[in-house]
C-alpha cells in the first residue's frame, strides 16, 4: 500500500475553506448544515490528516474523517496555537488517547472528553485512580493495558504498547485545593491502524527499549511519532539510534521538544544524527496540517 504526503499550507486550508464557505452562501440558504457537511467532505478525502499541536498533542482525521486526539495538553502549552486553547476549535472528536497521567499529556484530556460525551482511552490503573477521584464517569474511563488491542470507533484499532517511562497522576482536590499523587499505571505507547491499514506508532513519552525493534517488526508503523526532547524521554541521539537500526519507518515526527526548557534536543540534531537514512524526517509547526 502506498501512501503520498504533503503539507497543506495555512494558505491553501483558508483558500478551500473560504471557497467552501461561498459555494455554500451562493447556491443554498441552509448555511450551517451545508457549511458542516462540506466540511467534512474535505475530512472525509480518502487520506489521514494530521496536525501537531505542541508537545505530544496531535489531532488526526482519518481517511473516512474520524478524528483521534493524543495527549491533549493545550491549554498551557507555550506551543499550541492560540486557536486551540478552545478546545471546542478541535472540532468533534471521537477517538481520546492519553500516554500516561503526567500534567502535558492527560491535561486537557478529561474536559475533552466531558465536552465530546467519548470515553478517555489510557493505562487502566490510571483510569482507575481517575474513577475513583470521580474525574470522570465510569464509562467514560475504559480500562486497557499493555497487549491489548481496543476498536473505539469501527474501522480503527488501537493497540496499547511498551513505553520506558513512569506515570503518576496529580490532581488537585477541589475542597480543599490540595495537589496530592495517585498511582497512574504504566505509561504506554499506542499503535493507531486506521481504516486503510495505515499505521501510526505514537511512543508516547519514553527512553530507549529493546523491545522498540519488536513492535516495529510487528506492527510495521508507516509513520512514528517520536520524543526527542531529552531529559525526560529519548534525545537526539538517542531516537536517532532507534530509527536507523530498529525502526525504519518510512515517516517520522519528532515531539516532546521546545515547550519545556529542559527538553532541549531539536530536530535539526536528530537530523544530524540521523545521517543517511531511508526514514523521512518531517518536522512541522504547530497548526500545521500534513496529508497522508
Ligand atoms: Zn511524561
Amino acid at each position: 500500500m502506498r501512501f503520498q504526503l504533503r503539507f497543506l499550507s495555512f494558505q491553501e486550508k483558508n483558500f478551500l475553506l473560504s471557497a467552501a464557505r461561498s459555494f455554500c452562501c451562493q447556491v443554498l440558504s441552509c448555511l450551517t448544515v451545508i457549511f458542516l457537511t462540506s466540511f467534512s467532505a474535505f475530512a472525509q478525502d480518502g487520506k489521514t490528516h494530521l496536525q501537531w499541536l505542541g508537545q505530544s498533542a496531535f489531532r488526526i482525521t482519518s481517511p473516512t474523517g474520524k478524528v483521534i486526539v493524543t495527549d491533549p495538553w493545550l491549554k498551557g502549552n507555550p506551543l499550541t496555537p492560540e486557536k486551540f486553547k478552545q478546545l471546542e476549535a478541535l472540532g468533534h472528536v471521537d477517538v481520546l488517547l492519553v500516554t500516561h497521567g503526567h500534567w502535558d499529556h492527560f491535561g486537557d484530556a478529561p474536559e475533552l472528553a466531558r465536552i465530546n460525551d467519548i470515553p478517555m482511552y489510557a493505562p487502566g490503573d490510571l483510569n482507575q485512580s481517575a474513577t475513583l477521584l470521580n474525574i470522570l464517569p465510569a464509562k467514560q474511563l475504559p480500562r486497557m493495558n499493555k497487549g491489548g488491542t481496543v476498536s473505539p470507533v469501527a474501522g480503527i484499532k488501537v493497540t496499547a504498547v511498551h513505553a520506558e517511562h513512569s506515570s503518576v497522576l496529580v490532581w488537585k482536590d477541589p475542597q480543599s485545593g490540595k495537589e496530592m499523587p495517585y498511582p497512574g499505571g504504566e505509561p504506554l505507547g499506542f499503535i493507531i491502524e486506521l481504516e486503510n491499514g495505515f499505521k501510526i506508532y505514537d511512543m508516547g513519552d519514553t527512553g530507549l527499549f529493546g523491545d522498540m525493534k519488536l513492535i516495529a517488526d510487528l506492527y510495521k508503523p508507516d509513520l512514528v511519532l517520536m520524543p526527542i526532547g531529552g531529559n525526560f524521554t529519548l534525545g537526539p541521539k538517542e531516537a536517532a539510534w532507534a530509527i536507523k537500526e530498529w525502526l525504519r519507518p518510512k515517516w517520522m515526527i519528532p515531539m516532546h521538544y521546545g515547550a519545556n526548557p529542559l527538553a532541549k534536543g531539536t530536530p535539526d540534531e536528530l537530523i544530524k544524527e540521523l545521517g543517511s537514512t531511508s526514514t523521512q524526517v518531517l518536522v512541522p509547526k504547530p497548526g500545521d496540517e500534513l496529508v497522508f
